[in-house]
């Protein structure tokens, strides 16, 4: 059955999907229900599932308890194009968190970085944006080199230094660990340096935690190094699974925004009472869970892993396997791994019942819905098919 919709998705969508890593060779699966770390597709197979829609659903599919609010929400009516007692309730959670003066609720990971940079090049009448190589903030013009965007590699804080130095830069907008290009993490200091350049520049510091943001704790990332970044962007997690994402930060930047200010934002579908309603659940889940097991069970994926000689970067509830065996730290070292050898493994892995990222390079993620013996079965599974791949068969 997947074959035939895919059949007729040709016919009316490029290469027959709405979003470029959904096809792969033959065709991809279609899936017809999520529960908890499980899939199903339209053929009745079941698959553990390690992309989890990239990113929002730390829970698992359909979460019984946000399932449940979102269809009482639901009967009352999905949009009024006002104000809700829940977006209020979700602001106050997600700036308590967060440490940010102010947001502004918007639908998707590629608006709220949109509007983010805009806000920069508006605040600080400063065109050019500086951006790091193999970093992915949604498909808008800034997300690409031209000659207002600029690329530094990660970890490398002196080049970002003397780029920001020329004080050309609006902003710098960088992911506080890469997901996009695999998974990187910072080295101690990176994202604490890059900060204080950015302050001596002039130039806003945009962190955008679309997938970091309630990752790996109930914070964005860039609060385990106690850096406070001119602007920050959410999604995916802040959803709880449906589309709503948010940028926001320092008073005097977001004093800025329509109707307090001249900057011009707006939606008829921002905070739409549903996706605030999936994402403050999510949220109140959250702020009472113990990260520790997510932590345990990145450990449990990553010692499976430690069997091989590959690369394996990772942090709480997301990893990348990568065919190599030097450190990946930047793009450029990820670019020259054998990634070729990725999609048999992504081949093997889905005849075998795990679903993983089609591509090397998106991130592989887990949800506190994973049981213990699942993830060490998987990866006990991943680990010796890419020891096969790693060693030519
Ligand atoms: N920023 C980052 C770091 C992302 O990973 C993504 C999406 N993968 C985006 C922005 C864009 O978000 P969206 O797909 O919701 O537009």
């Amino acid at each position: 059955m997947s074959a035939e919709l895919f059949r007729r998705a040709q016919k009316l969508f490029p290469r027959g999907v709405n979003s470029p890593v959904r096809f792969y060779e033959p065709y991809p699966i279609y899936i017809k229900s999520g529960r908890g770390s499980k899939i199903k597709d339209v053929d009745g197979k079941e698959y553990v599932d390690y992309v989890l829609a990239y990113g929002p659903l730390i829970l698992g599919h359909s979460n019984p308890k946000v399932v449940e609010k979102v269809k009482e929400k639901v009967g009352e009516g999905t949009i009024y194009g006002a104000p809700t007692e829940a977006e209020v309730e979700f602001g106050e959670l997600v700036k308590n968190a967060s440490g940010i003066d102010r947001m502004r609720i918007v639908n998707s990971g590629t608006e709220a970085t949109m509007h983010a940079i805009r806000l920069a090049m508006h605040a600080t009448r400063r065109k050019k944006i500086l951006k790091i190589n193999g970093g992915y903030h949604g498909t808008h013009p800034f997300n690409f080199p031209s000659d207002s965007v600029d690329t530094v590699d990660f970890n490398s804080s002196e080049n970002v230094r003397a780029k920001l130095a020329t004080r050309e830069f609006a902003c710098l907008i960088v992911e506080p660990v890469m997901g996009n290009i695999g998974v990187i993490p910072p080295e101690d200091g990176f994202l604490e340096e890059i900060a204080q350049y950015s302050e001596d520049s002039g130039s806003c510091l945009i962190m955008d935690e679309v997938i970091t943001g309630f990752r790996t704790g109930f914070f964005p990332y860039y609060r385990r190094k106690k850096v406070v970044p001119d602007l920050v962007t959410f999604g995916k997690i802040v959803g709880g699974g449906l589309p709503l994402a948010l940028f926001g930060g320092k008073e005097e930047l977001m004093k800025k925004v329509r109707p307090e200010g001249d900057f011009q934002q707006a939606g008829t579908y921002s905070a739409n009472p549903i996706s605030v309603t999936a994402g403050l659940e999510t949220l109140k889940i959250l702020s009472k869970t113990d990260y520790g097991k997510l932590k345990e069970l990145t450990g449990i994926a990553v010692k499976e892993l430690s069997s091989t000689d590959l690369t394996v970067n990772f942090e709480t509830g997301m990893l990348s396997i990568f065919f190599s065996d030097k450190p990946v730290r930047n793009a450029r070292d990820a670019q020259n791994t054998r990634k070729d050898l990725y999609p048999e493994l992504f081949r093997r892995a889905l005849q075998n019942g795990i679903f993983l990222p089609p591509s090397f390079d998106e991130t592989i993620f887990l949800s506190f819905s994973h049981g213990r013996d699942e993830v060490a079965a998987g990866f006990a599974f991943l680990a010796e098919e890419g020891k096969r791949l790693w060693k030519g068969s």
